[in-house]
C-alpha cells in the first residue's frame, strides 16, 4: 500500500466510520463493536485495509462489481477528461460518451437498439416494469401488466423490485409490497421440486411457469424477469433445456422477456452477457455492477427496436412515449469509464481469461469437494461460482450459518475476501461465493481455493 495516511488519520477515518456511517447489508451491533474493515487502497486484484493488511479480492468490490480490477489509470483518465469537457447534461439531449458507448454495447448485443441510461441495477429494472405497464395500457387496455418473477432471484431493493424479490430474508418486514408481481419457481437442480434430471428437470422446471401463466389468465401476464444465472439466490445455474422452454412459453402466451443482467452483465460468465451463453432473445436487457466496473456510477435498460418503436410520438395521443427521466443517468462520467472498461476487456482478451480461470476455478472448487463433505456441490459459470455447504450430503441440510461466516471470515484473516449469500433467514446462506477480476490468473485462482481448503479444514476438520 503506497496511501499517505498515517495513524491519526486512520484512527479518525475508523471514528467517523463508526459514528456516523449506516453499512449495507450490515447488523451495526456486531459491527460496531467488532473490528470494522476499512478499504483505503485497490490495485489489479488486491486491495489494503487501514491496517495496510493485503486482501486478494476474490469477490470484485463485494458485490461482482470491479470487473477489470482496481486502480486502472486509463478509465481514470477518460472519466477526468470527460468531466473536464462537460460532466453533466441530461439525457433529454445527447452527449459524445453515451453516443459512443450505447453504440459500441449494441454491438454486442444482436437483436438489440435502444439504450436508457440511469444509475443502479434496481432502477433500470423499474424501468423495464414501468415499460411493461405501460405497454400493457398501449396494446391491451391495461390488463397484460403482471410481471412474473423466480424464486431466488434478486432484482432490487426498491419497493417495486423487492416486489419482484424472489428472497424473503430481503423482503421480510417491507411489506406492503407493489401488487401485479407473481413469483414463478425456481429451477435449481440441486434443491429439486421434482423427480427429475438433467433437460427433463429443466423443462420441468420452465412448465412451472406455463402453469402460472394459466393459472393467473394469459391475458394479465406481460413479462416475466429472470437472471440468467441467479446470483446472491445461490449461484443458482440453469438445467440443460430451460431456456429453450421458457422462451417458447414466452412466445406463445406473448410475455415480453427480460433478463436481469445485473450480475452477468458485461463479461463475468465468459460472454459479454449471461444471456448469451444460453442463447437466449431477450426482449429487455438491465446491467448495472460491471457495466463501468465501479468507477463510475451507471446502469442500462436496452432493448429492441420493436418495443422502441411502441413508444415513438403518435400525434394523436399525448402520452404515447416513456414518461421517465433518471436525472444521473446523464452523468457523463458512467458512459466515459464504461466505454474505456469494454476496450479493457476486449483488448486484454478478458472474455477468453474469465472462461479458462472460470474452469480452472471450477476444477479447483470441485477437487475440494472430494476432500471435505460439508460441500454438497459447486456451480457456476465463468468466474461467477459458487460452492454450497451442507451438513449432511444426503438430506442436503444446511450448515449453520455461522460456520459459513466462520469460513468467510477464516479467509479474510488469511487475506483472501471471499463472500457467502445473505444472512437473516436459517438455511439459506450456505453458499460461498466466488467472483474474481476477470484479469485474475492461475496463482490467483490457486490462492484463493488453497485458501478456502484450509479454512474448511479448521471450521470442519
Ligand atoms: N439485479 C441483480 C441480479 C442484483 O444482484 C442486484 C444487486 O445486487 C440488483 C439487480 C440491484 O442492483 P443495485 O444494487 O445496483 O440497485
Amino acid at each position: 500500500m503506497d496511501g499517505v495516511f498515517n495513524e491519526n488519520d486512520i484512527s479518525h477515518i475508523v471514528d467517523a466510520d463508526k459514528a456516523h456511517v449506516w453499512h449495507h447489508l450490515t447488523q451495526h451491533k456486531a459491527f460496531e463493536t467488532g473490528d470494522p474493515r476499512i478499504i483505503l487502497e485497490g490495485k489489479g486484484m488486491r486491495v489494503w485495509d487501514q491496517k495496510g493488511k493485503e486482501y486478494l479480492d476474490a469477490v470484485s468490490g463485494g458485490v461482482w462489481t470491479v470487473n477489470v480490477g482496481y486502480g486502472r489509470e486509463s478509465i481514470a483518465k477518460a472519466v477526468y477528461d470527460q468531466l473536464i469537457k462537460l460532466c453533466y447534461f441530461a439525457q433529454s439531449a445527447g452527449s459524445i460518451p453515451g453516443s459512443l458507448f450505447s453504440e459500441k454495447l449494441i454491438s454486442k448485443m444482436p437483436g438489440m437498439s435502444r439504450v436508457y441510461y440511469c444509475n443502479s441495477g434496481s432502477e433500470a429494472n423499474e424501468k423495464v416494469f414501468k415499460m411493461v405497464r405501460q405497454i400493457a395500457h398501449k396494446k391491451y387496455g391495461g390488463k397484460k401488466h403482471k410481471i412474473l418473477f423466480r424464486d431466488r432471484d434478486y432484482h432490487g431493493g426498491t419497493l417495486a423490485t423487492m416486489s419482484a424479490g424472489g428472497q424473503e430474508e430481503r423482503v421480510a418486514q417491507y411489506g406492503p409490497l407493489a401488487p401485479g408481481f407473481v413469483k414463478v419457481p425456481h429451477c435449481m437442480e440441486y434443491r429439486a421440486q421434482w423427480d427429475l434430471s438433467g433437460e427433463a428437470y429443466g423443462q420441468r422446471a420452465a412448465d412451472a411457469i406455463e402453469e402460472v401463466i394459466l393459472a393467473e389468465g394469459p391475458e394479465t401476464v406481460g413479462a416475466i424477469c429472470l437472471e440468467p444465472v441467479t446470483a446472491g439466490g445461490g449461484v443458482i445455474t440453469p438445467p440443460p433445456g430451460y431456456w429453450e422452454r421458457v422462451q417458447e412459453i414466452c412466445k406463445k402466451y406473448d410475455v415480453l422477456l427480460h433478463i436481469d443482467e445485473v450480475v452477468c452483465g458485461i463479461g463475468r460468465t465468459g460472454t459479454w452477457f449471461g444471456y448469451q451463453q444460453y442463447g437466449i432473445k431477450p426482449d429487455f436487457v438491465t446491467m448495472a455492477k460491471g457495466v463501468a466496473s465501479g468507477y463510475a456510477a451507471i446502469a442500462c435498460m436496452v432493448t429492441t427496436e420493436e418495443v422502441f418503436d411502441m413508444f415513438k410520438d403518435d400525434a394523436s395521443d399525448p402520452m404515447n412515449y416513456f414518461r421517465d427521466i433518471s436525472t444521473f443517468g446523464g452523468c457523463a462520467a458512467g458512459p466515459a469509464a464504461a466505454l474505456e472498461n469494454m476496450r479493457i476487456i476486449e483488448d486484454e482478451n478478458l472474455l477468453d481469461n474469465c472462461t479458462a480461470m472460470g474452469e480452472r476455478m471450477m476444477g479447483n472448487l470441485e477437487a475440494l469437494m472430494e476432500k471435505h463433505k460439508v460441500i454438497g456441490d459447486v456451480r457456476g459459470k465463468g468466474l461467477f461460482l459458487g460452492a454450497e455447504l451442507v451438513a449432511d450430503r444426503g438430506t442436503k441440510e444446511a450448515v449453520d450459518e455461522k460456520l459459513v461466516g466462520q469460513v468467510v471470515a477464516e479467509c479474510g484473516a488469511q487475506g483472501v475476501l471471499i463472500g457467502a449469500t445473505n444472512r437473516s433467514i436459517p438455511g439459506l446462506n450456505n453458499v460461498l461465493c466466488f467472483s474474481p477480476a476477470l484479469i485474475a490468473t492461475a496463482d490467483d485462482i490457486d490462492q484463493i481455493t488453497d485458501t478456502v481448503d484450509r479454512a474448511l479444514t479448521k471450521a470442519f476438520g
